[in-house]
């Protein structure tokens, strides 16, 4: 009985030691595999959030990838504050928010600046605005950031509507100026005291729609004109459209070379 007692003990022990030796065993094995794959794990994390989201793949033009698109203003009056806000809810409502936008106090994907109004670009010009978007480097048409800096107070339109605003978050979806007057894209519509926009032009709002929709809704782009930023990197406000002609120290853009200024018409 007392060896038949010590047997089981004994063999009680035995599968103790076992279970602790094949714990140990794979944990032994295991281990290794566990740290290789918290080293391995980041940086594939890192390459997933890399890579650009684009649901609005079918799309061929200048596109976000994602709604909504978050921004953060960064500085700024309370009213000038109040203008970008407000050109942000009008585009939104415009498209029957197809665009929607969110601010957010970290990561935005449009960052928008206020600085001093004494800013001068390469033609010694004023430069009331400017707007870049950048560019995912795998996918060209897709746009990953925008940086909107508007210098001073801003201007805004008789009609109310806050255009510069809207013009500048417009450029930031790759849109292009365009030498025709009051339209929401025009170069220098805000430049005149009798602007007349009130809204944006049902040609953009058509192809914000086709685009947003990732060609669902039936929208037209053909006749937008889209930025060329992938050829100069940069776009300011005082570089006029093809066929138009800078009128120096002014901020107009004329049909022909050397016309000047007269109640705001070139001549
Ligand atoms: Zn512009």
């Amino acid at each position: 009985m007392k060896n038949k007692k010590i047997l089981i003990i004994g063999i009680i022990i035995g599968i103790i030691f076992l279970i602790i030796f094949i714990y140990n065993k794979n944990y032994n094995i295991l281990n290794p595999i566990i740290e290789e794959e918290f080293i391995l794990d980041p940086s594939e994390k890192i390459i997933i959030k890399e890579e650009q989201k684009d649901v609005f793949s079918n799309i061929n033009e200048f596109h976000w990838g994602e709604m909504p698109i978050t921004y953060k203003i960064i500085g700024g009056e309370e009213r000038q504050r109040k203008l970008i806000h407000e050109a942000f809810e009008t585009i939104s409502n415009e498209t029957d928010e197809i665009i929607k936008f969110k601010g957010v106090n970290e990561n935005p994907d449009i960052s928008i600046y206020f600085k001093s109004p004494n800013t001068y670009d390469s033609n010694d010009e004023l430069t009331l605005a400017d707007s870049l978007p950048k560019f995912d480097p795998e996918k060209e048409n897709l746009i990953i950031s925008a940086e909107i800096n508007i210098y001073g107070q801003g201007q805004v339109c008789k009609t109310g509507y806050p255009d510069l605003e809207v013009h500048e978050i417009l450029h930031a979806f790759g849109f292009d100026d365009i030498p025709i007057m009051d339209r929401i894209m025009s170069r220098y519509s805000y430049s005149t005291s009798d602007c007349e926009i009130e809204k944006i032009d049902d040609d953009y709002i058509s192809c914000l729609k086709k685009i947003y929709s990732n060609g669902e809704i039936d929208g037209d782009c053909s006749k937008i004109s889209f930025n060329s930023f992938l050829e100069f990197g940069f776009e300011f406000e005082d570089i006029c459209g093809e066929g138009w002609y800078d009128v120096e120290g002014t901020e107009f853009c004329c049909p022909e070379p050397d016309m000047i200024i007269i109640d705001d018409y070139c001549y």
